[in-house]
């Protein structure tokens, strides 16, 4: 093994010789043992959320960080405060949310029950939480432009606001390429004049996303009903986070928990849908709080555990996205019990619509953005990571045309449906195929996307605890939190918490770690020229040097250019008040 004391870098980073790969091999294995970067074996099985089969194998990843322009990463950060606002605004306008997705409804059966979902709990005037949380996405990829030539820039795939996953798988590859990169490629420092390999700490932010949350639940129960109603005593206030009965990256979630409790002294039970609808219900007597009874949670101190009721907090998704979730008519009851309760849901059903992908395209028709971001700069900075996106509705201007050129040339263009958790989409000839053979009712279902064209690099997977070596293209996602009103009056929360990259061959379609598509990884940020002077400032040190807008950092700057002034005038003011004092002799 090297250990060569280094600080210059040959980019990209790669295992010099077989030798080095080994070495990489083995100690990535070992540190994805400690560390939890793990995910449960295809056919591990488990009987229910009590009983686990454990039967884990490293995650897929990538041997070493791969490079990524620095002042893209930095721009994708700093998008995620404005997608976080943007998202909660679009949740918050029912109808302009009833009407983007009206054409979707009679083809889109799952939709359609989301929908009425969200109209009955709206409607009736039930929403009895005003507070959302949201933990979303933005996934984009590198674009190279028409003729190849320029610096690619990022361009938005999709935003996720439902169930976005790996965040803290993503926390556990940074650390561990940190490692490999210092320990076996023996360099010195994570950040050099020509690199820098930033911190990733999307695993404590979403924690403390979900535990301000619980916070805020618990300070509304405070002010509602102390101190003549106080909550059953010994019920215990917890995080329920929402789980498929047959979870591979069960690692993911456990982590989470445990950096909730141990950060922030926070529980969180998971149960699936269908637990949800058997064993909670709502208390009528206060206001709709979700009770659950968990096997699992001890009320009472003593050694044996017994059954007991926990109160709800926040009701966290990492389920409910695919109509697989919902096999039968149980798993909607539990996601009706959930809306109408009082805990604070990481997504509401409308937050959860806001992430459909007719909506994405909406946002590109004119003017869309205007209805729902103030700010022209924020307006502009998401439209310039957009690519063309068009609606198949038949009242949809352009459609036809669409339809006619992703027929001739298919390999420009993706087609989507309303749905999520890759392998969905359809490319090619299947995209030809498709089209034909739909209704123009039909496809107002789906939305055609012009497919994002990331230059190619060559890469070392690991899978199966093997190396793999190919061409690749990149995959990142920034990881945003937003607790508040969908007004944007009331925040309490707005973060850019970090990133996941992910890695997949340059052949795939497809992106999806858990669907076997893809790999994770973390980048490594690069710069020449003008850029260097990035490379340089301490930006990635902390998660805060993402989490303003750009009207946000304009009114900092604004307040600290103010402060100074005033302090400097006080200063003027109390020395002149000296002088003059002195010259009439008030003071000796
Ligand atoms: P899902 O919600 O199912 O994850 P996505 O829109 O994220 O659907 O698409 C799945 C994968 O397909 C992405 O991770 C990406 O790798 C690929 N993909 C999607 N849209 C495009 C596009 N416009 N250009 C190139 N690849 C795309
Ligand atoms: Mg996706």
């Amino acid at each position: 093994m090297r250990t060569c004391d280094k600080t210059d870098v040959a980019l990209p980073l790669a295992p010099r010789n077989e030798e080095e790969t080994t070495v990489l091999l083995q100690e990535a294995l070992g540190m994805a043992a400690t560390t939890g970067l793990l995910m449960r074996s295809a056919g591990g099985s488990r009987t229910d959320s009590a009983h686990v089969k454990p039967a884990f194998c490293h995650a897929p990843v990538c041997l070493l960080p791969n490079a990524l322009p620095v002042q893209e990463y930095v721009k994708a950060r700093r998008l995620a405060t404005i997608w976080n606002l943007l998202v909660a605004r679009i949740a918050h306008d029912g109808p302009w949310l009833l009407q983007t997705l009206a054409s979707v409804l009679p083809h889109d059966e799952f939709t359609r029950r989301l929908v009425e979902i969200f109209q009955a709990i709206n409607g009736a005037g039930r929403d009895v939480q005003k507070i959302q949380l949201g933990i979303t996405r933005s996934d984009y990829m590198l674009h190279a432009g028409e003729s190849g030539s320029g610096s690619p820039e990022l361009k938005q795939v999709e935003i996720n606001t439902i169930a976005a996953s790996f965040g803290c798988l993503s926390t556990q590859v940074t650390r561990l390429h940190q490692y490999l990169v210092q320990k076996v490629l023996g360099h010195s420092r994570l950040s050099s004049k020509s690199f820098i390999l930033p911190h990733n700490e999307t695993m404590r932010g979403l924690a403390h996303g979900l535990a301000a949350a619980h916070k805020e639940y618990l300070r509304q129960e405070s002010v509602m009903f102390k101190p003549s109603q106080p909550s059953r005593p010994g019920r215990r206030p917890c995080v329920l986070m929402l789980v498929q009965a047959d979870e591979r990256n069960i690692n993911d979630q456990k982590l989470l928990e445990i950096c909730l409790w141990e950060e922030f002294g926070v529980l969180l039970h998971r149960a699936t849908l269908l637990e949800v609808a058997r064993n909670a219900h709502l208390d009528l007597q206060r206001r709709q709080n979700l009770l659950l009874v968990s096997p699992l949670i001890s009320d009472t101190g003593e050694e044996d555990v017994q059954e007991a009721e926990v109160e709800v907090t926040v009701a966290y998704f990492r389920a409910g996205y695919d109509p697989s979730d919902y096999s039968s008519e149980g798993e909607w009851k539990g996601r009706e019990l959930i809306e109408m309760s009082a805990a604070i849901k990481c997504p509401s059903i409308s937050h959860h619509l806001a992430g459909t992908k007719k909506v994405q395209e909406a946002l590109c028709r004119p003017g869309v953005l205007e209805r729902f971001l103030k700010d022209a700069e924020d307006v502009d900075a998401i439209r310039n990571c957009f690519v063309g996106l068009y609606g198949l509705d038949p009242e949809c201007e352009g459609a036809t045309a669409a339809v006619a050129a992703a027929c001739n040339s298919p390999q420009h263009f993706v087609l989507k449906p309303q749905r999520e958790g890759g392998g969905h989409n359809l490319y090619d000839q299947d995209l030809v195929e498709a089209l034909s053979q739909m209704t123009a009712e039909e496809r107002a279902a789906y939305i055609l996307m012009e497919k994002i064209r990331p230059p190619p690099f060559e890469a070392f997977f690991l899978r199966d605890c093997s190396v793999l070596r190919g061409l690749a293209v990149l995959e990142l996602g920034v990881y945003g939190v937003y607790l508040g009103d969908g007004e944007g009056k009331r925040v309490i929360l707005n973060e850019s918490v970090g990133h996941l990259l992910r890695t997949k061959l340059a052949s795939s379609h497809e992106g999806g770690v858990a669907a076997g598509f893809a790999v994770l990884s973390s980048p490594l940020l690069v710069g020449g020229g003008e850029d260097s002077g990035i490379l340089s400032k301490k930006y990635f040190s902390t998660s805060r040097d993402f989490t303003m807008s750009a009207r946000v950092w304009r009114r900092q700057r604004f307040w600290k250019i103010g402060a100074t002034g005033i302090a400097f005038w006080g200063v003027g003011l109390f020395l002149t008040y000296i002088a003059v004092s002195k010259r009439s002799g008030k003071l000796q």
